[in-house]
């Protein structure tokens, strides 16, 4: 089951639950049985420690406190791990 918002001219914002699969209609209002519309809104992360927050946390402070470098970063390693001996096998261009 998912959760969709939708607001109503007259009474506001309501929330419909029905399964993923089901086929998208606008909703009537359940108070006034008025027209509505979707209402998009970011996803809820669940997890506070996740790494998705820490990211999207770490680049909203960013936007007011960017980080000073001291130094250049290091270049990125080619090969993080040995090349796979099959891939020297593979048809070339
Ligand atoms: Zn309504």
């Amino acid at each position: 089951m998912a959760r969709y918002d939708y607001a109503c001219g007259r009474c506001g914002v309501f929330e419909v639950v029905r399964p993923i699969d089901a086929p998208v209609h606008e909703p009537t209002c359940a108070t006034c049985g008025g027209a509505a519309t979707r209402v998009y809104a970011p996803p809820v992360i669940t997890s506070p420690h996740s790494a998705l927050r820490r990211a999207r946390d770490a680049a909203e402070a960013s936007a007011h406190e960017p980080a000073v470098l001291h130094r250049m970063p290091a270049p990125p390693r080619r090969h993080a791990h040995p090349p796979n001996p099959l891939h020297a096998r593979l048809p070339r261009p």
